[in-house]
């Protein structure tokens, strides 16, 4: 069930109706929205009873009942489709939003190079890691704290918001103090305490489905951060492992429309992590424009060969710009077959 509370409740009514329904035996997670309190309440327990029994309180706005496991990001939470602030860009309403820029940041230089052509190109966010989640302990993991200055700084000169992943819980303060949106990467998306520690900051996340989530796992993922108090979540598919070897993984375009019934939250697809190979993108993403996705994310870098990590599905800024034009049409299409969005909230 979700419960919301009335506006100008107050904390006492709140638990007041957080008692009731644990008196029948269902366990209570309230987060304070912006204008109200909302109560989950998850476990077995009389709904009918209990439901008769909340709508007859004051302080009661509503009291619904849902059979997801995930509650919060449910759509029957919210009809509406998020949208979600990320610097300028808003995601989930009127706009396809494209976050690239290069897998890692290696120099200044190449972070300020790669922002430009973002911003050219029609990006709206840029995309550089500093903590990189490498397969090899041998391989280049990240510039850290310099990298995240350098993006920053990148962001700052072509008037792009900034995305960047964090991995540890110790670092999610400082993560946040330099982006705009906190990537929780494939090989994390069940990291619970870091799940719950970005659901406690005031940033969008992106959360990535990982490389064997179910999309009820992926929803599960989301439920923590939103039941933690972050309501900002963008889920991303980056591609699931099969038995294919032709390319990195497979992309499952068909999980938007999936995701659409499920969740408001905003989906951004990822087809650079899910191929692997840089011949293959312009063509996917076509694909998550025609599907109906929210946005999407892909890398780019100034000289791909010499990039110190995910350089053979790395965009060349030509490649790009390229790529970008010959959406167009596409994101029109897009436009016109888009459901009307509600007003954004400030
Ligand atoms: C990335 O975005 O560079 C990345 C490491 O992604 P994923 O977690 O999807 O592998
Ligand atoms: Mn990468």
């Amino acid at each position: 069930m979700i419960i919301s509370m009335k506006l100008g409740a107050t904390k006492e009514q709140a638990e007041d109706v957080c008692k009731r329904i644990e008196d029948f035996g269902y366990r209570v997670h309230s987060i304070q929205g912006e204008e109200r309190v909302v109560i989950a309440a998850v476990g077995k327990g009389d709904v009918t009873h209990c439901l008769e029994s909340l709508l007859s309180y004051d302080s009661v706005e509503s009291a619904v009942r849902i059979s997801a496991p995930y509650k919060f990001v449910s759509r029957q939470y919210q009809a509406d489709r998020s949208q979600i602030k990320m610097g300028d860009a808003v995601i989930g309403g009127d706009e396809f939003v494209v976050m690239a820029g290069p897998c890692s940041v290696e120099t200044e230089d190449q972070i300020m190079a790669s922002a430009e052509a973002v911003a050219a190109a029609g990006g709206k966010i840029l995309r550089g890691g500093a903590y990189k989640p490498r397969t090899s302990p041998y391989d280049f993991q990240g510039l850290e704290e310099e990298g995240l200055k350098l993006l920053r700084k990148a962001g700052d000169a072509h008037g792009l918001a900034v995305i960047t992943e964090v991995m540890t819980v110790t670092n999610v303060n400082i993560v946040a103090e330099y982006a705009d949106v906190l990537q929780i990467g494939a090989r994390n998306v069940q990291n619970f305490p870091l799940l719950k520690a970005v659901g406690r900051v005031e940033r969008p996340v992106m959360l990535k489905r990982g490389l064997s989530s179910t999309i009820k796992e992926l929803l599960l993922s989301a439920e923590y951060i939103v039941s933690h108090g972050n309501p900002n979540v963008i889920l991303c598919e980056r591609g699931i492992r099969t038995f294919e070897t032709e390319t990195r993984n497979v992309l499952d375009i068909q999980a938007v429309p999936v995701l659409n019934k499920l969740t408001h939250l905003p989906i951004v697809l990822d087809p650079a992590h899910s191929s692997g190979r840089r011949d293959l993108i312009p063509q996917i993403a076509r694909a998550c424009v025609s599907i109906g996705a929210d946005g999407m994310m892909v890398e780019t870098h100034p000289t791909p060969e010499s990039a110190w990590s995910d350089g053979p599905q790395s965009l060349t800024f030509a490649g790009f710009k390229q790529m970008m034009e010959d959406l167009k049409p596409y994101v029109d299409l897009w436009k016109k077959s888009r459901p009307v969005a509600a007003p954004v909230q400030a």
